[in-house]
């Protein structure tokens, strides 16, 4: 499997845009083309998926994290290249415009084989499970309903082994001790922390950063 970040605060591959926000790609070869959340700013989305020469009819879902405009922001952009995408949004999050097929999602539910949603945590933000040979890969928006509970949430489909996305506030550093690979990205505010504790876990994100998992 292999994760593309597509937008993020920082930039990784020279070339592409940085910006508040987040949104990658997740891409495998028995695998529905998955795009999580869509950044701010729709312009920068399709600018960073040009240079890394992902065309947007190769997505074949797109989840939203959640309803912040850091997430959802580029989607109608988005799906003005795409609009046959079939679009998970959390129960809370409102209608998207130019949407087509809209699935809103309150409690677990599986994606498409092996991509599990954790539902809607804490009524604002679901994040994506996906099974692998090496367990469970968590990908997380903003983190807004607490690291330990998304985990806890994602246990229930496998051993979480890598965690990707933005961690916002988290600084229960423990709960992170059991997973392999943790790339802290987009609203982090504890990168430094997290990576002097597990260097041998942590990667670093970035807009281009590419994470491929067995
Ligand atoms: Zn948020
Ligand atoms: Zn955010």
């Amino acid at each position: 499997m292999k994760i593309t970040l597509t937008y993020d605060n920082e930039v990784h591959t020279k070339g592409l845009k940085s910006d508040w926000g987040f949104s990658c790609l997740i891409e495998r070869e028995d695998m529905p083309g998955i795009l999580f959340d869509t950044g701010a700013n729709g312009s920068i989305l399709l600018h960073n998926m040009d240079k890394l020469t992902i065309d947007p009819l190769s997505i074949d879902i797109v989840v939203i994290s959640h309803a912040h405009w850091d997430h959802i922001g580029g989607l109608s952009r988005f799906l003005e290249k795409n609009s046959e995408v079939k679009v998970y949004i959390p129960a809370s999050c409102p209608q998207p415009l130019l949407a087509k097929e809209v699935i809103r999602v309150t409690d677990p539910v599986e994606i498409c084989t092996g991509v599990f949603s954790t539902g809607e945590l804490k009524g604002i933000e679901q994040s994506l499970a996906i099974k692998t040979e090496k367990d469970i890969t968590v990908i997380a928006g903003c983190s807004h309903p607490g690291v330990e509970n998304i985990l806890n949430s994602a246990s229930q489909f496998g051993k979480p082994y890598a965690l990707i996305g933005g961690l916002h506030g988290f600084n229960q550093f423990d709960v992170i001790k059991d997973l392999d690979l943790v790339c802290p990205c987009h609203c982090t505010q504890y990168k430094p922390e997290i990576r002097s504790l597990y260097p041998e876990k942590y990667v670093s994100g970035g807009a281009g950063r590419i994470i491929e998992i067995e």
